[in-house]
């Protein structure tokens, strides 16, 4: 299988009618940079930062961060970084963080909720952020966002930083998009109003699926029910993907179903802009994305949206899109 895969490496992510897409890779750690760029991504479209925070005992200064990121835009050379902002909280938990125990972790205080309040904090990664945009193609998005208000709540932080830094004399890059992800249902559904006021939007369709179906995504026992293809969750990428187009907005997808063989198709059908997946993911992506075609998918997509369940899904995608001809 890899020595098939491995003229995909240099090849761009383009369909068999010529439809060109971005597949990036998704990050932890540092030294995944490495693996991805070796599987050939076009950039990074999850950075995940969390790393910088856990296991360890007392928060990362900026200039610790600030080199980490400065690192990393170097690594990439100019290729797209999309880094999100501190997840933590629901089941990521911090050991000099003291936090309330809660009934329901993933409905609790996580993520921008956390960080909107805890802004000595989340001050500090964005200027870390902001002073290493001048070495590489930053993006910053700002993770579990629900309302429209938490994410101007966010960007006006960020706007308020780099006014801070660039009056001190920092260099800091013009032309950072601020994008947010599309994780939660009330995001989705409001996508349209998300589109005016971002640069882009990323689907975090692991979050998304488990909000949509109510189905906790580490319970073994409802897994099951954890279903990329629900008709519901479909409808919702749908709605996202066309908010972004109708406003001229880029959108991407950092979510594990981003890689998925069966969603693939689809998503190529509905018009995603970037697929960002693990490094393990990306050759096998672009080389079923050159065996399709863009324009037959699209053609299928009212047909997809209108079945009944996650298996008629599959076995739609099974027996009408797994090949050009
Ligand atoms: C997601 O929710 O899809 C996502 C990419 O973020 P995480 O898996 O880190 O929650
Ligand atoms: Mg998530």
């Amino acid at each position: 299988v890899e020595q098939k895969l491995a003229p995909y490496r240099s090849l761009a992510s383009i369909s068999a009618d010529g439809y060109r897409v971005e597949i990036a890779g998704n990050i932890g750690k540092p030294e995944d940079v490495e693996k991805i760029l070796e599987a050939g991504a076009e950039g990074i479209g999850l950075f995940r930062t969390e790393f910088l925070y856990m296991e360890r005992q007392r928060l990362p200064d900026e200039e610790e961060q600030f080199t980490v990121y400065r690192q990393i835009l170097e690594k990439m050379q100019g290729k797209p970084v999309v880094v999100r902002t501190l997840d933590i909280g629901g089941d990521k938990q911090l050991p000099y963080l003291e936090l309330p125990s809660e009934m329901n972790p993933f409905l609790g205080y996580r993520a921008i909720r956390l960080c909107l309040q805890e802004q000595k904090m989340f001050r500090s990664q964005l200027r870390a952020l902001l002073r290493a945009s001048v070495y590489g193609n930053l993006k910053i998005m700002f993770p579990m966002i629900a309302t429209v208000d938490e994410f101007r709540a966010a960007k006006e932080l960020l706007y308020e930083e780099k006014k801070r830094l660039v009056s001190s004399g920092a260099a800091v890059s013009e032309t950072i998009e601020i994008g947010l992800m599309i994780e939660i249902p009330s995001a989705a559904i409001i996508a349209d109003i998300f589109a005016q006021e971002a640069d882009f939007l990323s689907i975090g369709t692991n979050d998304l699926i488990q909000y949509t179906v109510a189905v906790d995504r580490m319970n073994e026992n409802v897994s099951a029910l954890y279903q990329p293809c629900h008709p519901a969750v479909l409808r919702l990428i749908k709605m996202v993907i066309d908010a972004a187009k109708q406003h001229g907005k880029w959108v991407g997808m950092c979510g594990e179903m981003a890689g998925d063989k069966v969603a693939v198709p689809i998503l190529l059908g509905l018009g995603l802009d970037e697929f960002s997946m693990d490094a393990s993911s990306i050759l096998k992506t672009r080389a079923q994305i050159s065996k399709l075609s863009k324009e037959q998918l699209t053609a299928h997509i009212e047909t997809i949206l209108k079945l009944a369940t996650a298996g008629d899904v599959e076995s739609y995608v099974q027996k009408h899109l797994t090949s050009a001809e």
